[in-house]
Parts: structure tokens; sequence; C-alpha cells
């Protein structure tokens, strides 16, 4: 879907990352502060949120992105948005559901479902204040296809997937694109003692700046409810089956 407007230009436009303190999300705003992007960056981590923040000229905004009374102080405070990028998100690393707490669980979600939900919410009237903008979510590959090895993870990803397509064509209404970015396994924290068994097994880990490429190209892309699927080296614009439909009908 062709979005009614895109963002023309970096220069001097606000960008918020959420988990911005690290990975991805460190990439990427160091990204976006290099094409001329004010950038506000977003996490739990606040030593870490904090020092990026100063490195880059920006400002920090603590926040837990599951608690939604905090997006609205996070309104108040940060004031004008352009670009938002949802990308805080967080594993259980649990395989097996019945190992599963339900502190994990709830963990889980709040990061990953309800961060993409109640940051829109918040964000979207604001960017629409500015003229209009972009939002991107960080999905996964774990959102476009099964990944037994933690199936909540996937759950998540697949409802931030299903939330991007659907919520599009109203954002698209105030000016505002929103697409995710799906990738495979990228070389961050967040892939744990995995890490350094997958580099050693040769196994092709994608370069957090690799991500912020493909951020740059769905803000730009003037595309919006596209799920971008990146892999080392390739990224393609996902393309979902049509459901059957009844020959009769
Ligand atoms: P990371 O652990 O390096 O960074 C995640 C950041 O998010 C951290 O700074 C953390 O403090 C912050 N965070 C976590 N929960 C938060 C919360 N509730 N509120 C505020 N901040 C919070 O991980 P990463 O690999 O950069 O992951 C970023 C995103 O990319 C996640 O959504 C993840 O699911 C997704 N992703 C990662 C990979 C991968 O292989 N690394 C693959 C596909 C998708």
């Amino acid at each position: 879907m062709a979005a009614s407007t895109d963002v023309d230009g970096f220069d001097g436009k606000i960008a918020l990352v959420t988990g911005g303190a690290s990975g991805i999300g460190l990439a990427s705003v160091i990204r976006l502060a290099n094409e001329g992007c004010e950038v506000v960056v977003v996490d739990m981590n606040e030593q870490a949120g904090k020092q990026v923040a100063a490195d880059l000229g920006g400002r920090f905004f603590s926040l837990d992105v599951g608690d939604s009374a905090a997006w609205s102080r996070l309104v108040d405070e940060v004031g004008p948005v352009d670009i938002a990028y949802l990308n805080a998100g967080v594993t259980t690393g649990e395989a097996d559901i019945w190992n599963l707490t339900d502190e994990q669980y709830r963990r889980l979600l709040g990061a990953n479902v309800d961060g993409v939900v109640f940051g829109t919410r918040a964000l979207a009237p604001v960017i629409a204040g500015r003229g209009g903008g972009a939002i991107v979510v960080t999905a996964s590959l774990a959102g476009l296809i099964s990944f037994p090895l933690d199936p909540i993870y996937t759950l998540s990803k697949h409802a931030a997937v299903g939330f991007v397509r659907s919520v599009a064509p109203q954002l698209q209404t105030k000016g505002i694109s929103i697409n995710a970015i799906c990738p495979g396994v990228v070389d961050t924290p967040l892939v744990g003692d995995g890490r350094e068994m997958l580099r050693q097994a040769g196994f092709p880990l994608i370069d957090p700046d690799e991500i912020a490429d493909a951020v740059i190209n769905a803000i730009t892309s003037g595309d919006t409810g596209q799920c971008w699927a990146v892999q080392k080296g390739i990224r393609v614009a996902w393309q979902f089956p049509e459901p059957p439909t009844n020959p009769l009908g």
C-alpha cells in the first residue's frame, strides 16, 4: 500500500527510538542522528540510554514501553515527534511453554506487544500534529514464520505484524506510514549465549547497521503496512498469500 505522505528528508526531524540503548535500536538511533535527526532515546536501561543520548546530542526518556501511563508522561515531556521507531523487545528464552512463568509471559507481552500498541496510540496524534511522518516497528522473521525455540516470542511478533498491517489504513488518513522490519538473527546482546556459538558455527549473523538501513528504507519507501524481511545481505518486502475464496460465492 502506498502511503499518502512519506518522510521527505531527515534534517531537523525529531526521531524517537525505543530500545535505543542497545543493539538494533542503538545502531538505528546513531544512523538517524547521522542523517540529521534530533534523536530521543527511550529505554528502561537508564545508564546506557543516557550515555547514548549524550553522545549523540539528543535527549533520553526512561520508560517501560509496556506502561501505558508512562507513555502519556512521555508525550507531555518530549513534545513534537516526526519519526517513531518502536523497537524495544525481549525474548523469553524458553522453548517449553510448561516452564514459562506468568512473569516471563507478561514481561514479554508488555515489551513486544503493549509497547507497540501503546507507543502507536500515544505518538500517532503527536506525529499527525506535525503534518504526518513515519512509524516503524521491529517485528521479526518470527512474526512471519514459525519459531519453535520461543513460541511466546513468536506469538508476540505475529501480533506486531498483524497490528502494523491492520492499523496502516487509519494512520494513512493522518499522513502517517507504519511499516515493520522482520529481521533474522542479528548480532546483538538479545541473542545471548547463542551469539558466540552461532558465530563459531559460521552462521551469518546480521549486522545491526543492516537493520538501521532497513529502517531508513522503510521510512522513505512511500509504502505503508509493509513488512520487510531482512537476512544478511537481503531485504525483501514480504508477500502474504491471499486467503482462499469460495469459488461458488
Ligand atoms: P537488545 O537486547 O540489544 O536491545 C533491546 C533494548 O530494549 C535494550 O536496551 C533494553 O533495555 C530495551 N528494552 C527491553 N524491554 C524494554 C521495555 N519494556 N521498555 C523499554 N525498553 C526495553 O536487543 P535487540 O536485538 O537490539 O532487539 C531489538 C528488537 O529487535 C526487539 O524487538 C527484538 O525482538 C527484535 N529482533 C531482534 C533480533 C535479534 O536476533 N537480535 C531478531 C529479530 C528481531
